[in-house]
C-alpha cells in the first residue's frame, strides 16, 4: 500500500523526469503537471496504479511523426513548414484529436494538446483514444488556392498515418470545414477509398454531423450551466466575458444567448470587442466564417453599441461567467484578479489550457466554479465520436438527435467529475474529478491490455 505522499514523491520525481526527457517543451510540462499533481490519492487510494511503469508509459506518446510540408504559394514561391501528429494513447480506441495549423505550433504544443485530448476523450465515455498534429503553418492572409495546396501537401504525408480504426483528425485552430474538405479530398484521391470515418468535421452533405460545428461551444456552455446548477443557480440575465471569434467562440455566445444570458465580447490577436447590447451573432458570423476578417470590423459596422479595445485585455470586462475560448495561458493571475474583484462566478474553458496554473489556483481559492478544458470543451470531440458512429452506420441524425446525445454527454461528463471529486475529498474541485476519473479509465484499460 502506497501513502499519498509516497504518490507524491514519486510524481514529483517522474514530473522532473519528463522535464529532463522532452526539453523545451514548456506547454507539454504545464500540462503533465497539472494532470499529474492531481494523481497522488487516487495511486495511494488504488495500489494497481502504483504498479512500476503505468504513469511513464501514460506520459510517453506511442507514436510521434514529424514531417516536411512543401507547397507553392499563388506567385509559385516554395514555402517549407513542418507537420506533426502526435499518437499519444489509444487504450480506449483509435487516435482521436484535432489538427492546428497556426504559427505556434511545435511539438511541445502539439504534445500538450494530445496529452490533454487523452483525458477529455476518456470523458466522453465513447471509446476515443487521444492524439494531436498540426503544423506551424498560417492560413491567416493566405487565398483558398494556398490553402489547398498545403492541405493536399500536408496530406500527402499524414494519410499513411491515419485511417478510420487507427487515428482520426478533426479541427483544431485554424483548421475548419474548409481545410477539412481539402484534407478529406486529398485522402480519398490518394488511396482511393471513400472513408468517412477517417476525419471529422466534413461538410453536412458528404459525411459531416449535424451539430458538429456547434458542439464544442454549445458543450462548453452547458457545462456551466450544470456549475452554476450546483450553485443554485441559472444562466437567465448573467452577464458573460467570451474570448475568441473563432468557431468555438461563435457557438458559446450563440448558446448563451439561447439560454438566457448575455455575451458582451469576443476578441483576436488584435483586441477585444465589447457590445453592451450583446454580441450580434449575425454580424460576427458574416465578418469571421465568411469575410475571415478581424474583429475591429465587427465594432466599426455595429454603431454605438459596441467598442473595439485595441490591445486590451477581454478579462477587464466586468462578468458573472467567463468563458475562454481562444487559446492557451490567455488567462493570467493578474486576469484572474480582476474576474475575481468584478464578482465573476464560474469559468468555463471552451480552448484547451486557457488558463494558467497560478490563475486557476486564485479561482479556486475564491469559491469561483472552474471547469477545466478537458472536461467543459469535451463537447466537440463528443460530437466527433457521433460522426464517426453515424458514419460507420451510413446513416445520418437529426439536429434534434445529436444536440439531445451532447446534452447528456455533458451532463454525464459533469456528473462524473463532481462525484470523483468528492470521492477524492476534494468537492467542488473539477480540475481533480477531470483529471482523476479520465485516468482511472484509461489507466484501467492500459493495465488489462499489458505492457504495450
Ligand atoms: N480540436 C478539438 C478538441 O480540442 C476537437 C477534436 C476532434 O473533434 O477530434 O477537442
Amino acid at each position: 500500500m502506497t501513502t499519498r505522499s509516497e504518490s507524491r514523491t514519486a510524481l514529483d520525481h517522474l514530473l522532473s523526469e519528463i522535464e529532463h526527457r522532452n526539453p523545451a517543451q514548456p506547454e507539454f510540462h504545464q500540462a503533465a503537471h497539472e494532470v499529474l499533481e492531481t494523481l497522488a490519492p487516487v495511486i495511494a487510494a488504488r495500489p494497481e496504479y502504483a504498479e512500476p511503469g503505468l504513469v511513464e508509459r501514460l506520459v510517453e506518446p506511442e507514436r510521434q511523426v514529424i514531417f516536411r510540408v512543401p507547397w507553392q504559394d499563388d506567385q509559385g514561391r516554395v514555402h517549407v513548414n513542418r507537420g506533426f501528429r502526435v499518437e499519444f494513447n489509444s487504450a480506449l480506441g483509435p487516435y482521436k484529436g484535432g489538427l492546428r495549423f497556426h504559427p505556434s505550433v511545435n511539438l511541445g504544443v502539439i504534445k500538450f494538446l494530445g496529452f490533454e485530448q487523452i483525458f477529455k476523450n476518456a470523458l466522453t465515455g465513447l471509446g476515443i483514444g487521444g492524439g494531436k498534429g498540426g503544423s506551424d503553418f498560417d492560413p491567416h492572409g493566405r487565398s483558398d488556392a494556398e490553402v489547398m495546396r498545403f492541405c493536399q501537401s500536408f496530406m500527402t504525408e499524414l494519410y499513411r498515418h491515419i485511417g478510420e480504426h487507427t487515428d482520426v483528425p478533426a479541427g483544431d485552430i485554424g483548421v475548419g470545414g474548409r481545410e477539412i474538405g481539402y484534407l478529406f479530398g486529398q485522402y480519398r484521391r490518394i488511396t482511393n477509398r471513400w472513408e468517412a470515418g477517417v476525419l471529422t468535421g466534413k461538410g453536412a452533405g458528404w459525411g459531416g454531423s449535424l451539430i458538429r460545428p456547434e458542439a464544442t461551444g454549445y458543450g462548453n456552455v452547458l457545462f456551466a450551466a450544470a456549475m452554476m446548477r450546483e450553485r443554485g443557480e441559472d444562466l437567465e440575465g448573467q452577464t458573460a466575458v467570451v474570448s475568441g471569434s473563432g468557431n468555438v467562440a461563435i457557438y458559446t455566445i450563440e448558446k448563451l444567448a439561447a439560454l438566457g444570458a448575455n455575451a458582451v465580447t469576443c476578441s483576436d490577436s488584435s483586441g477585444y470587442v465589447v457590445d453592451e447590447k450583446g454580441i450580434d451573432l449575425d454580424l460576427l458570423k458574416q465578418i469571421k466564417e465568411v469575410e475571415r476578417g478581424r474583429v475591429d470590423v465587427y465594432a466599426e459596422r455595429r454603431g454605438s453599441s459596441a467598442r473595439f479595445v485595441p490591445g486590451g485585455s477581454v478579462w477587464d470586462v466586468p462578468a458573472d461567467l467567463v468563458l475562454p475560448s481562444a487559446t492557451q495561458n490567455e488567462l493570467d493571475e493578474n486576469a484572474a484578479a480582476t474576474l475575481i474583484r468584478n464578482g465573476v462566478k464560474a469559468v468555463s474553458e471552451g480552448a484547451n489550457m486557457p488558463t494558467t496554473p497560478e490563475a486557476v489556483h486564485l479561482l479556486q481559492q475564491a469559491g469561483v466554479a472552474f471547469g477545466p478544458g478537458k472536461a467543459a470543451n469535451a463537447g466537440g470531440v463528443a460530437v466527433s465520436a457521433l460522426e464517426m458512429a453515424q458514419n460507420h452506420a451510413r446513416t445520418s441524425w437529426t439536429a434534434a438527435r445529436v444536440e439531445e446525445e451532447l446534452t447528456h454527454i455533458m451532463n454525464d461528463i459533469h456528473t462524473t467529475c463532481h462525484e470523483t471529486a468528492e470521492r477524492y475529498d476534494a468537492p467542488g474541485d473539477y480540475v481533480t474529478g477531470a483529471n482523476i476519473a479520465g485516468f482511472e479509465r484509461v489507466a484501467d484499460a492500459m493495465l488489462a491490455q499489458g505492457v504495450i
